[in-house]
């Protein structure tokens, strides 16, 4: 797919306030610093349609972007911040999860892992939230040019072999690294594949 054009619509903390169910809608999440908004903004072709940043404690906000005037990319507020309070890590809990279980338009939620890591208990947790609640998902490991590939490929198997256990057909998975812009056409392949049934 070739993006022709993306715009920000709107960021809110309320699923109430998201822009009209119309369009298919794809949305990002994963661990804070996965490399989510650098991930959008290379899927993009945009410098800073999200921002990037290293430094934790950012507004957590349910962003929602406009893609050729026909599918939304929704930017959620990434999980496992450390130095999080109890009340804003239930604040998160209760936006994403209002947002994640009501919104109808939902066509896919990419969830970011990082490919340096072996596989992870918040993010294995989090796939079974989404699996609990049948809501269709893909993942992304990132970062892969910080390692070999082969060390990438390892993680990623790993990481099938944990999901493994609990489902009979894992959902597609895509190695991307934002600084060398890997894995961008299947990413946007995928999508369009998705929009066009
Ligand atoms: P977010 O918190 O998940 O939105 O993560 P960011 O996109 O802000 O990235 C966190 C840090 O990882 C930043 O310092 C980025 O420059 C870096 N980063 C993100 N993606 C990549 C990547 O593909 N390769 C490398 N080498 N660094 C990355």
């Amino acid at each position: 797919m070739k993006i022709k054009h993306s715009e920000f619509v709107i960021s809110n903390t309320d699923f109430n306030k998201c822009p009209k169910a119309d369009k298919p809608e794809y949305a990002f999440i994963g661990r804070s610093n996965v490399g989510k908004s650098s991930l959008i903004n290379m899927l993009m072709g945009r410098k800073q349609l999200a921002k990037v940043s290293g430094r934790p404690g950012k507004t957590q906000l349910i962003n929602h972007f406009i893609v050729n005037n026909e599918w939304y990319l929704v930017d959620l507020p990434g999980y496992g911040w450390a130095k999080v309070s109890k009340t804003d890590k239930s604040k998160w809990a209760k936006m994403t999860k209002d947002y994640l279980e009501n919104r109808e338009n939902l066509a896919c939620v990419f969830v970011l892992i990082d490919s340096r890591h072996e596989p992870q208990k918040i993010d294995l947790e989090f796939i079974s939230y989404l699996g609990e609640n049948r809501l269709p998902f893909a993942m992304i490991f990132t970062k892969t040019d910080k390692q070999s590939p082969n060390k990438s490929q390892s993680n990623m198997a790993k990481f099938r072999k944990a999901l493994a256990k609990d489902w009979e057909n894992i959902p597609p998975c895509f190695l991307t690294s934002s600084a060398h812009k890997t894995g961008r056409d299947e990413v946007l392949d995928f999508i369009e594949e998705i929009n066009g049934e």
